[in-house]
């Protein structure tokens, strides 16, 4: 397929099809709907514009569309995942991030559907598929990021078996204002080593969810869980005791993959406004576009871009035949979140003032990309474990 920054996919029948679908979807639906509502990226999110968006998304077959068939999915592969990941952000859409479940649905959950019970399935993770609850994942504490394993959060096991209490406080689980219940990773009483992970319901007793620190996006889907003598019954242990942080952790390879896209994605969209921008500005009697500082700035973009896709399919790729892509994902991480942030920062350049006012797209799209230097994993952890694996 020849390099496009708007791929056709002409050569995939289905893709095309797909993407042809999510990309009228994103236009004709969700932006106007967005515009009517007054939604932009640093909305504060309420159930009901979520719950609106992923009916919508399941009628059409995109909400969790890559799960399984037995789950309610479309069995599609990391390649079109990946792509259709980066068709959201492409649009710009404020509410992309609930068209496939990414946030707090069908995506969160289902490399963990392997560890749950039949009554877990039931009563947790099908209704999350069905649009019907939402759920966050909450690893985090204000002295654990990266290194997780000084989590103070504990799981004491009642002295009849019955149920396991939590204590302790987790900060910046995305997804924690809307959701009903949280995953939840804790340290068992007594251990130095053993973390086990809960489906924690977030109206049990015990259970506070406090408003989360704003991030420099702006967007307000982050909130802290706070549990003190919080009685979760034995059945929701997820997996078996001391399997907390494989189950936390062992999502993450895959989550630095599929995180790539939406960063692309954002910077593509970043590179349109760019190129918009350059048409229609005038300095010294002709368009920026006729510079050639600008077009040279414009062509570093479009390179960067290529760069990180092709990592990042022939990466997917590779996960598609079954093959261990632990380096590849922290490699494609790195260099996605880094490139896309100097795309960004090139848009801003490009925009001149109008890039550095607060609400600017482009300075949303900035902040935006910022963040993901560190969040599922900052650059210098990914470095660590590209080194580590290879030397
Ligand atoms: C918007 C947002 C959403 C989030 N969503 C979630 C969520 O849903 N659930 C959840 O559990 N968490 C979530 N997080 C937390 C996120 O995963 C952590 O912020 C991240 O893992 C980094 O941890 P930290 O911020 O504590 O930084 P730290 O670990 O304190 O790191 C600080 C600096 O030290 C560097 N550093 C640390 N250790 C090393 C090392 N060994 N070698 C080299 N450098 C090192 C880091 O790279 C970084 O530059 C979210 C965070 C944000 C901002």
């Amino acid at each position: 397929m020849p390099y496009t920054l708007e791929p056709s996919y002409d050569d995939n029948p289905r893709l095309q099809e797909l993407v042809g679908r999510l990309r009228t979807y994103l236009t004709d639906e969700l932006i106007p709907y967005e515009r009517e509502h007054g939604i932009t990226p640093e909305s504060p999110l309420d159930r009901p514009t979520l719950e609106h968006v992923w009916k919508r998304s399941a009628e059409l077959g995109f909400y969790g569309i890559s799960l399984p068939p037995e789950l309610g999915g479309q069995g599609l592969n990391f390649t079109e995942l990946c792509v259709l990941k980066e068709e959201l952000t492409a649009s710009g859409a404020a509410l992309s991030h609930s068209v496939l479940g990414d946030l707090g649905g069908p995506l969160r959950v289902g490399a963990i559907v392997k560890y749950a019970t039949q009554e877990q399935l039931d009563r947790y993770l099908l209704p999350v598929v069905r649009g019907e609850r939402a759920c966050c994942f909450s690893i985090t504490e204000q002295d654990a990021g990266s290194d997780v394993r000084r989590m103070t959060t504990t799981a004491t096991p009642t002295p009849d078996g019955a149920a396991y209490v939590l204590d302790g406080h987790k900060v910046f689980s995305s997804a924690a204002p809307f959701a009903d219940f949280a995953i939840v990773v804790a340290r068992m009483a007594g251990t130095e080593e053993a973390y086990s992970a809960f489906l924690v319901d977030l109206d049990t007793p015990g259970c506070r969810v406090l408003d989360g620190e704003v991030p420099m996006s702006g967007q307000q889907m982050e909130g802290d869980l706070v549990f003190e003598d919080c009685r979760v019954p034995a059945a929701n242990l997820l997996g078996e005791i001391g399997q907390g942080l494989r189950i936390g952790i062992g999502r993450i390879t895959l989550n630095r993959l599929l995180h790539c896209p939406s960063l692309i994605g954002a910077a593509r969209r970043a590179w349109d406004l760019s190129v918009a921008y350059a048409k229609q500005r005038e300095a010294f009697g002709q368009p920026l576009l006729a510079l050639q500082a600008i077009q040279h700035k414009l062509a570093d973009m479009a390179t960067e871009l290529y760069a990180a896709r092709s990592m990042v399919l022939a990466t997917a790729a590779r996960a598609d035949r079954g093959e261990n892509i632990s380096v590849e994902a922290n490699m494609c991480k790195l260099f996605t979140s880094e490139a896309c942030f100097r795309v960004a920062d090139q848009a801003v350049q490009i925009h001149g003032k109008a890039g550095l006012t607060r609400g600017h797209e482009v300075e949303q799209i900035f902040r935006s990309l910022r963040m993901f230097r560190i969040v599922t994993g900052t650059t210098e952890i990914h470095k660590n474990a590209i080194v580590k694996a290879l030397v």
